[in-house]
């Protein structure tokens, strides 16, 4: 029974394709940028994305908006939409985002970012991937059950939300604060996967972002005996801080996407000062993601102690300050029900043994975790995410649909 209705299902997603591109289109020609990056927010890609449900038959579609006096809209928009399933009160929670990063420099892309260009079996534009393939499918998934007339198996609630790119604060956080997803829910997060569809993201690393503040003294550049160089100073500290932490800090768990913990230096506040002149101040930052072996105080501790003999060889004073701190505290255990029902609609539908690992970190899925929510990231993607020329693949985005729509089938609580 379920097979056949597996096929029929399947059968509706393939018919679905062009459908589902044009909602691409749709939904990729409104530009959901957050207000850190100067953007109006995710309203009128919400209304699209509404008219479209409404379309395609979606009876319970309600909102949860989270105020943002931020923007003109004043609101940033989260959509829920349900369908009923055989067995009440079980639900199956598939959450995606609607906001997207800016496209950066324009002169990058080949193509408009903001109009969908298919070729050669992609879709081209910001947000394809992330996290519109996975948006569209979840949708297509759902809307074959309405279509057919076929009840899942139990209730499915899918949620689009806003602000994941930016602090999630008014996407994920204010669901969890007004208990809009339960400990009972399988919650699945289709925003970060890698190309063969297997990997399941169970755990993701802590994150930490330090600034580091170094004072000297400035004078001119001919006579440096008059001054302490922050900047000198700055790639002394540099060096050795970047080879102590890779050296002490070694641990590799070969689960993870990046099996090591990750201690990279990227940004740097601007220098005012001209050529001619020592610089007298230096500011920049550490992004450290860490394997759940460690904690954020070792890292602190050691690059402290660094500091001081760095600052005692150069006569300057470094100053160590955690910025961001993300600490993973629940991972997902890979035997809980919302990792084995995937598992299982995976190998149904692409016949792979799914693995289950964990990566560096930043999806939604680590505030659910951290809020005690078990929780699945999948999705089949090339990881395109926050590039120039950003695309989904659209076989990809079929084949996560019907997974999606095999886990509504044959979820069996
Ligand atoms: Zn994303």
């Amino acid at each position: 029974m379920s097979d056949k209705q597996s096929q029929l299902i399947f059968k509706h997603i393939e018919d679905s394709r062009r459908n589902m591109i044009r909602f691409m289109a749709d939904i990729i020609r409104v530009p959901a940028i957050g207000p850190m990056s100067g953007g109006e927010g995710e309203q009128e890609k919400a209304k699209v994305i509404e008219k479209n449900l409404v379309d395609y038959g979606f009876k319970h579609i309600r909102h949860f908006d989270a105020p943002d006096n931020r923007l003109k809209s004043k609101t940033r928009p989260n959509i829920r939409v349900t369908v009923k399933g055989k067995s009440p009160g079980q639900r199956i929670v598939l959450i995606t985002h609607i906001d997207v990063v800016a496209p950066g420099a324009i002169s990058e892309w080949k193509s408009d970012p903001f109009q969908l260009l298919e070729k050669d079996g992609k879709l081209f534009g910001r947000g394809t991937e992330d996290n519109g393939q996975s948006l569209a499918a979840a949708i297509f998934a759902l809307r074959a059950f309405l279509d057919l007339n076929i009840q899942p198996a139990a209730d499915i609630v899918l949620f689009f939300v806003s602000d994941e790119e930016e602090a999630n604060e008014k996407g994920i956080r204010h669901l969890i604060e007004n208990n809009l997803i339960q400990k009972s829910d399988l919650i699945l997060v289709p925003d970060h996967g890698e190309p063969t569809g297997r990997l399941i993201d169970i755990v993701e690393k802590t994150i930490l972002w330090v600034k580091v503040s170094i004072k000297g003294k400035q004078c001119h550049a001919s006579l440096p005996n008059l001054g302490k160089n922050a900047f000198r100073a700055s790639m002394q500290f540099g060096t050795m801080v970047d080879k102590a932490l890779h050296e002490k800090f070694n641990f590799r768990d070969a689960s993870f996407d990046y099996p090591l913990s990750s201690f990279e230096p990227t940004k740097r506040e601007p220098r005012k000062s001209g050529i001619n002149v020592l610089p007298g101040e230096e500011v920049f930052y550490f992004d450290c993601r860490l394997l759940l072996v460690y904690q954020t105080q070792e890292i602190l501790d050691e690059m402290k102690t660094i500091a001081r003999t760095a600052a005692d060889k150069t006569g300057t004073a470094i100053q160590i300050d955690p910025v961001f701190i993300e600490k993973t505290t629940h991972p997902t255990p890979s035997d809980s029900k919302i990792v084995k029902a995937l598992s299982d609609a995976i190998y149904k539908v692409t016949k792979k043994q799914a693995i289950y690992g964990g990566i560096g970190g930043g999806t939604c899925a680590s505030v659910l975790r951290n809020a005690g929510f078990e929780v699945a990231v999948w999705e089949t993607i090339e990881n395109r995410a926050h590039t120039p020329n950003e695309y989904a693949v659209i076989d990809n985005m079929i084949s996560d649909c019907k997974v999606f729509a095999q886990l509504f089938l044959t979820q069996n609580p």
